[in-house]
């Protein structure tokens, strides 16, 4: 190592960044690899998160502490009874009603107190005092933490720079998009400010744009945040979308850093199995069954971590991938501990029937390693932002099925600018995961299913470009992560912006 490097490394030993996390499936995993990735460059780490939280990612807390990496995991005490949430809703992926989605947002800056209460304890002697905050967006609180610290504060965003570049604008443009909203028959139209024409519908419109004044209120105090932000920390990588990553810096005005694909944090197949939590299923069975199939020939089916599905519409699904004849594994989170009335005994029936050709999983998928594997050729689903990038790194194609918020303006990143999916043409979003009372039971029928799926893994020329952009996307993605990579320089240049805004 050059005397350069091994003054750097030093330098970023005395850095210590704390980290926030919103408390998501979909924002805690990518913000867990960072904290290893920050720490893997020779920086203290603290990350900060509630105690039902840290327990499920147990495995990297225990791998963390095996492998000597300077990260710290704290507990915040999240008193959830206190504002009307349930005990032990710690957790988004735990929420059981739409209506509870904000008192749950809202309850997030109790957690400022403890924060602070352990950070006036830190032993100084053993552990630098925090150089620099990195928050969640939606951890909006963070910013007076970081002003009475005095040391700067990164926003971290999970989805994509496409999707934020369009959050922002739809905002900005709130008002013509309402007077184009009324005017127009056809539902879609084109959103300004985008460095090249994109028509939007009204339902991407709506799945960002609230009109409930509360939850307008909370999403102003984010924004607020955002503005006085130091910069802004993404979770996805230049070559993926370098005309949106241009434009949103140019209209936020801020430096922005590409870190991802977070994904791609290198760790052994035990750890990464456990990815988020505990895999509900036995591994060794799972992996056997797809080493047996042919390569790029099993479909994954799996909805995140929020989405929960009518029963209707779970045996819906059911029958068209029955019909479709295509090897699968389909994650089911509406079995098992949240059952949906009278699904379980279907699937049992359902899983006779295909047996040998078909997974279930009721539960929590090591939904990664699954889509790495050769075998896995398609994917379908919810859009979330994480599970489209582990998609790319794996250079596997879409069927994109949006619910709610960015993935309607993810699903459109997928299928018409990135053209590496199919989509099954969903439209209406909903509120939130679970319990939207005006949820329609059927969105899309076996039929469809299975005529999707048909396009997807075969689709004749059109379906072998859609999978030679998905192998080109994912190349793309390894060496954007990979030391001197655009995300892996990027990580470097937050890191000496916290150094160089210390010695200022
Ligand atoms: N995930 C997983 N197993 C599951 C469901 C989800 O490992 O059974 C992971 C998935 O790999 C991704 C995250 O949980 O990293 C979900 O994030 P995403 O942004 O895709 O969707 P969200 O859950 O936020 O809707």
């Amino acid at each position: 190592m050059s005397s350069e490097a091994d003054d750097f490394g030093s330098k970023t030993k005395s850095l210590h960044f704390l980290l926030v996390p919103l408390m998501a499936q979909g924002h805690m995993i990518p913000m867990v690899d960072l904290a290893r990735l920050l720490a893997a460059r020779g920086a203290h780490v603290t990350f900060a998160t509630t105690p039902f939280n840290l327990a499920r990612i147990q495995t990297v807390v225990d791998g963390a502490a095996a492998s000597a990496l300077p990260i710290r995991f704290v507990e915040l005490h999240f008193p959830t009874m206190d504002v009307g949430l349930p005990d032990g809703c710690e957790n988004a992926d735990l929420i059981p009603s739409a209506d509870l989605l904000l008192p749950f947002m809202n309850a997030l800056s109790l957690l400022r107190r403890p924060l602070e209460a352990h950070l006036q304890n830190l032993d100084l002697n053993q552990w630098p005092k925090p150089t620099c905050l990195i928050s969640d967006n939606f951890q909006h609180w963070t910013a007076d933490v970081a002003r009475n610290l005095d040391i700067p504060r990164l926003i971290f965003h999970g989805p994509s720079c496409f999707f934020l570049l369009c959050d922002l604008l739809i905002n900005r443009h709130r008002l013509e998009l309402e007077a184009a909203m009324e005017a127009t028959s056809s539902g879609s139209f084109m959103l300004p400010g985008l460095p090249h024409p994109i028509m939007i519908n009204k339902h991407e419109v709506t799945s960002v744009m609230r009109s409930d004044p509360d939850w307008s209120k909370y999403m102003e105090s984010v924004r607020v945040a955002e503005e006085s932000a130091d910069g802004v920390l993404v979770n996805s990588f230049v070559e993926l979308e370098p005309l949106y990553f241009e434009r949103y810096q140019e209209v936020t005005g801020k430096l922005v850093w590409p870190v991802g694909p977070l994904s791609l944090y290198k760790e052994e197949f035990d750890a990464k199995a456990a990815r988020g939590q505990v895999s509900s299923i036995d591994n060794k069975l799972l992996f056997q069954w797809l080493d047996k199939q042919k390569v790029g020939s099993v479909v994954l089916v799996s909805f995140g971590s929020v989405v929960r599905n009518t029963s209707a519409q779970l045996m819906e699904l059911g029958y068209g991938l029955e019909a479709s004849g295509q090897p699968f594994v389909w994650v089911v989170k509406e079995v098992g501990e949240r059952q949906v009335l009278g699904v379980e005994e279907w699937m049992i029936k359902f899983e006779k029937r295909v047996e040998g050709r078909g997974i279930v999983i009721r539960g929590w998928a090591p939904q990664t390693l699954i889509l790495e594997h050769v075998a896995v050729g398609g994917f379908v689903t919810h859009c979330g932002w994480n599970s489209t990038l582990e998609a790319i790194v794996a250079g596997v194609v879409m069927a994109t099925w949006p619910h709610f918020y960015d993935q309607f303006i993810n699903e459109q990143l997928i299928v018409d600018v990135l053209k590496i999916g199919v989509a099954f043409g969903v439209e209406e979003p909903k509120l939130f995961g679970i319990g939207d009372k005006n949820e329609v039971a059927v969105k899309v029928t076996r039929g469809e299913v299975q005529k999707v799926l048909e396009r997807l893994m075969g689709g004749g020329d059109e379906g072998n470009e859609r999978r030679k952009r998905a192998k080109e996307l994912m190349e793309k993605a390894r060496m954007a992560m990979e030391e001197g990579g655009s995300s892996w320089k990027g990580l470097q240049d937050a890191i000496n912006y916290v150094l160089e805004s210390r010695q200022k």
